[in-house]
């Protein structure tokens, strides 16, 4: 069993790193916020008194933040998590970044360092079936496979440094504009006076199909446990949800890639957020699509 140090123990790193504990790890954790490392000790974990106490002496290295800017002054700053981890630990750093940074602080650690951000929510950290799309090099990938398993169900090693990174804005990208036109058509079927069961019942079985359809339909009934169901309770905010595309087009722009359907649902998204949907799930864009 391995000696583990986790930083940012949120709603996601909260329960990635109660899962590690159960696997047997020793994990010391370390939070801001001190409810978050309260809730961390009070699950047997080890709570330390900074990021650098958490990573001495660990043979793997976790951070669970919210934005780049959290994640380059954790690992480069001064104290930084690069610098107090011991020699041969193994870097991962599972926050959702813009792809740029995530390449200048593998670059700059100076140790071998993932990126590995996760899809599956909170859900999915509680019950450890996260999804991770991890770039870096190959060595390190293979040493910390185990314990991304311990936190995950499905680990795809995606290329070189800033490749998870990249995997998981084009794979949002691809679910905000499968959401939006789902929605779309949802309102459109409406109008014509088209049932919202017949057009699932149609879709989910042709070549209208999608995850957005099939595991978050936008109306409530054919999927029971959709946040439709729940008046949009989230699931996956739709803050969350414009920050990815903001993401994506960041790197769309840096990439010199054109991504005229995730420009436009970054402009979808900011709408309804800025109109006060930011903690509605994301699903909950048919509400502004129905408004016109
Ligand atoms: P969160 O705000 O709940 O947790 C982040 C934690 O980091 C907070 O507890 C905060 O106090 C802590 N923190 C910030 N700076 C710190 C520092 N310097 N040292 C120690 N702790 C620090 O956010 P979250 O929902 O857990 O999301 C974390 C990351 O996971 C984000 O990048 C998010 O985009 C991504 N993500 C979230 C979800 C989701 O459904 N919530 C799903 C997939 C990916």
């Amino acid at each position: 069993m391995a000696r583990i140090g986790f930083v940012g123990l949120g709603n996601m790193g909260g329960p990635m790193a109660r899962n590690l504990l159960r696997a047997g790890h020793a994990v010391a954790g370390y939070d801001l916020v001190p409810a978050a490392l309260e809730a961390f000790a009070g699950a047997g974990g080890q709570a330390a008194g900074s990021a650098a106490e958490a990573a001495a002496g660990a043979a793997f290295v976790v951070t669970m933040l919210p934005a780049g800017r959290h994640v380059r002054e954790a690992w480069l700053g001064a104290g930084g998590l690069a610098a107090a981890s011991a020699p041969g630990a193994v870097l991962i750093d599972c926050s959702t970044i813009d792809v740029a940074t995530a390449r200048e602080v593998a670059a700059g650690a100076g140790k071998p360092m993932l990126d590995a951000p996760v899809s599956g929510g909170t859900m999915g950290a509680e019950a450890a079936t996260l999804t991770f799309m991890v770039g870096g090099p190959a060595p390190a990938y293979a040493a910390a496979l185990p314990i991304l398993q311990a936190m995950g169900r499905t680990i795809v090693h995606c290329g070189e440094a800033g490749a998870g990174q990249a995997a998981k804005v084009c794979n949002n990208m691809m679910l905000a504009a499968n959401m939006i036109v789902t929605a779309e058509a949802f309102v459109l079927a409406e109008k014509l006076g088209l049932t919202h069961q017949a057009l699932f019942d149609v879709a989910s079985k042709s070549s209208g199909q999608s995850w957005a359809l099939t595991s978050y339909c936008p109306v409530p009934g054919p999927v029971p446990n959709s946040p439709a169901n729940r008046d949009y309770r989230p699931g996956f905010a739709a803050a969350l949800m414009l920050k990815d595309l903001g993401l994506s087009q960041e790197a769309a722009a840096t990439a010199g890639a054109t991504t005229p359907l995730g420009a436009e649902a970054l402009a979808l998204y900011r709408r309804f957020v800025e109109a006060g949907g930011g903690d509605v799930d994301f699903s909950g864009i048919i509400r502004l699509l129905r408004e016109g």
